[in-house]
């Protein structure tokens, strides 16, 4: 019965979607458990390419379940829009169930997201601005919407006026921003309610059944370790919690249940939005690995920073989630290198430190201690196996195993599913 979480160890486009494709061609339930469509999945399989923003990736596996989980922040229109896209493509979504507990990011939490992020002014987070951080917000401040709220119209017209009370005064009084109509938004949510009603359902008896029957149910994660909003980068965070234990509580699955723990992890260090990263390079070779990698987000089309791997940002993130193994990603992009570095230690106002700072100030002001290895200045895609692998490219891989305790499982050397190298490293 094994119960397998795919998480992000840096700040988030890993290439979790290949990875969660690959595997949920073998699993019996993929739940998404944190999130909104503020996260992007890119999959390149037999199908075709697909970003996926909120419907879990083993939709294309047709004997698969897809679970939207107690977690999500979700965007009904998004998500409607997400399966039409791929009902045009003849991907089936009749095997979608959106857990009761889900969160609705509704039309103000948009409106609060791009009001906040003015107000912050140069401090702006750098949000996707779609209301997921606002919707998180109400969740907690318990003034949310659930999508089971949907189930019964006047109870869902109801709660809307009252939010929409609280919201008014919020946009009109503090953010001087245009208000919002309780009706016209209960009349929206109520119209799109008539496709998703037969999806929403609780998600619980589901996943109980599966692990009773011992079917793999693949945790799918979204954004990265340095994103999430305890272990992150604060405030330079994501409003969910995206580690292994974020995705078990985002899915409603103990933590007793969990087989494997996968921490995905690109073969260098990339970052969109504001924020510290101390391996950032400014420089030709920055822009090589952006121009190579194709660094510009699926959900946003913004340009992504990029730089060296960050092991010491890494090993924090194994410490938060336990992972048994590790997935490097895009070993490719690097194949055009004279040089590599991986940075071992940060030096913090003349001093070494091995650890990753909480504050962002210090984090800001680390500076990398690189080590440098050979490049391999050959094309890794055409390898089926680890012993195809030019030796300085398993080198990189040994250097970066050692540097974080734990084994590649996988290793990912192109865009489509089938380049990926299975080491034997998987539990
Ligand atoms: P995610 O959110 O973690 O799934 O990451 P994104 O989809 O935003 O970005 C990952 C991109 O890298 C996608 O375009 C993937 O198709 C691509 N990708 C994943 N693994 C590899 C790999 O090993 N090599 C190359 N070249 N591209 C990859």
């Amino acid at each position: 019965m094994p119960v397998i979480a795919v998480v992000g160890g840096q700040w988030g486009d890993e290439g979790k979607g290949k990875i969660i494709d690959l595997l949920a061609g073998r699993a019996h339930v993929v739940v998404r458990a944190q999130g909104g469509d503020n996260a992007g999945h890119t999959v390149v399989n037999a199908r075709g390419k697909f970003a996926l923003h909120l419907v879990p990736a083993g939709v294309f596996n047709a004997d698969c379940d897809c679970v939207i989980g107690p977690g999500v922040a979700l965007n009904p229109e998004v998500l409607l829009r997400e399966m039409d896209a791929l009902h045009e493509r003849g991907v089936s979504t009749d095997k979608l169930t959106i857990s009761a507990r889900t969160h609705l990011v509704m039309p103000y939490h948009l409106t609060l997201d791009r009001a906040d992020e003015a107000w912050r002014g140069e401090g702006a987070i750098g949000t996707t601005k779609r209301g997921i951080g606002p919707a998180y917000l109400d969740k907690v401040g318990r003034s949310g919407l659930m999508a089971g709220d949907l189930r019964d119209p006047g109870r869902f017209r109801r709660k809307v006026a009252e939010a929409v009370e609280r919201k008014n005064v919020l946009l009109e009084r503090v953010y001087d921003a245009p208000t919002v109509d309780a009706n016209e938004i209960a009349d929206e949510y109520l119209r799109l309610a008539e496709r998703l009603l037969p999806h929403i359902a609780e998600s619980g008896p589901l996943l109980e059944r599966a692990l009773r029957d011992g079917r793999t149910i693949l945790l799918e994660g979204a954004h990265g370790t340095l994103l999430d909003l305890d272990h992150g980068t604060y405030p330079y965070v994501t409003t969910s919690s995206c580690t292994v234990g974020g995705l078990l509580n985002g899915a409603g699955i103990g933590p007793r249940h969990l087989t494997t723990a996968l921490g995905v992890f690109k073969a260098y260090t990339s970052r969109v939005g504001a924020g510290p990263m101390p391996t950032e390079l400014d420089d030709e070779i920055g822009q090589r690995i952006r121009d190579r990698g194709q660094e510009y987000g699926t959900t946003t089309g913004r340009s992504r920073r990029c730089g060296w791997f960050d092991a010491v940002a890494a090993r924090h993130s194994v410490l938060v989630n336990g992972f048994h193994a590790l997935a490097i990603t895009r070993l490719d992009i690097l194949d055009q290198f004279d040089e590599l570095k991986v940075c071992l230690a940060y030096e913090l106002d003349g001093r070494r430190i091995d650890y990753f700072p909480s504050d962002a100030d210090e984090l800001a002001r680390a500076q990398p201690v690189y080590e440098a290895l050979p490049g391999w200045f050959s094309p890794t895609g055409d390898a089926h196996d680890w012993n195809d692998l030019p030796g300085a490219a398993r080198d990189y891989v040994r250097l970066l195993e050692e540097a974080l305790g734990v084994p590649a499982g996988l290793i990912g050397v192109g865009q489509e599913r089938e380049k990926t190298l299975f080491t034997g490293a998987l539990p």
